[in-house]
């Protein structure tokens, strides 16, 4: 008989949860701060890591990393010849060259891990071609949602990407992160981590393994699943959609807390390919979970 199985990335218990971004610019390359201006403005707004990621160039953390509290992590954001990758973990700068393939399993090969950055920037909202982010199998995630492009060219969601992908098993992680230039731009997203040390590996590895939601400002308490229901419990949601593969949107409910009871038939079950959480708060604050997979073996 077949067996209906969820597959949940989150841990359930005995972990805490990490606030991070992930992408970021300084004076090193076209931000308007400092590496050391950047860290303070974070660190007040009580993040607990943080990537600069400058455009082509590696600002070594360990220079800034005795004079705060946050993680600091390495990143760089290859840029030059192509879309841009966010590379977090790798601790040098990369040649950018125009196979984005061939950077990343450079960024892999080094102990990195690789993120698509924002699809749908600019003026014909394709900054990363739907079939290249399907070629690129190495990549870990890519940016559903990216602060700077609120104001230039394009869309800061991408979730719409992301579900063509995952709908076709590519199976990617959803990141949001500032891309902070501006000081204005700091606070609008970011990654909130399951970790039981508060280490950058413990980090990077909540990271690798989709142990994450993004966020532009609703809290996640926990994901979990009970036989074939998944429950999601905010803080601060006011409803939550459960999106299945190629976008269907499988319930809906109002309120902090949602579940969803897979069908038991299998072959509804089989359909689903996967199941993630979108949580609406506020004033339009949205955080997506990483999707739970759904095999029927
Ligand atoms: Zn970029
Ligand atoms: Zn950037």
């Amino acid at each position: 008989m077949a067996v209906i199985q969820i597959t949940n990335p989150y841990l359930p218990d005995g972990y805490r949860w990490l606030k991070g971004n992930l992408h970021t610019h300084t004076t090193n390359s076209d931000g308007e701060l400092s590496p050391a201006a950047i860290i303070t403005e974070y660190e007040k707004r009580d993040y607990d890591f943080l990537a600069i990621s400058d455009h082509d160039t590696y600002v070594d953390p360990h220079l800034y990393q005795p004079h705060t509290r946050m993680i600091l992590l390495p990143g760089v954001e290859v840029s030059a010849g192509g879309p841009h990758v966010l590379q977090i973990g790798a601790e040098q700068r990369l040649e950018p060259i125009a196979d984005r393939r061939q950077v990343i399993d450079e960024i892999v090969a080094r102990g990195g891990f690789a993120v698509l950055n924002h699809p749908n920037w600019e003026r014909h909202f394709n900054h990363f071609p739907q079939e290249q982010m399907q070629s690129l199998d190495a990549a870990t995630g890519l940016e559903v949602y990216n602060g700077v492009i609120e104001r230039l060219e394009g869309n800061a969601l991408a979730a719409d990407r992301w579900d063509r992908l995952l709908s076709i098993n590519h199976w990617l992680w959803a990141f949001a992160n500032d891309d902070a230039h501006l000081a204005g731009d700091i606070g609008k997203a970011w990654n909130v981590v399951q970790v039981t040390g508060q280490t950058s590996q413990a980090v990077l590895e909540g990271l690798r393994h989709g142990r994450f939601y993004a966020s532009t400002g609703v809290k996640v308490c926990d994901v979990r699943t009970d036989g074939l229901q998944i429950t999601v419990h905010t803080n601060d949601a006011q409803r939550i959609r459960f999106v299945s593969r190629w976008g269907i949107i499988r319930a809906s409910t109002d309120g902090t807390q949602g579940s969803y009871r897979l069908p038991d038939d299998t072959s509804l079950a089989r359909e689903l390919g996967y199941i993630r959480a979108e949580c609406y708060g506020a004033g339009g604050q949205v955080a997506w979970t990483q999707p739970l997979k759904i095999d029927v073996m």
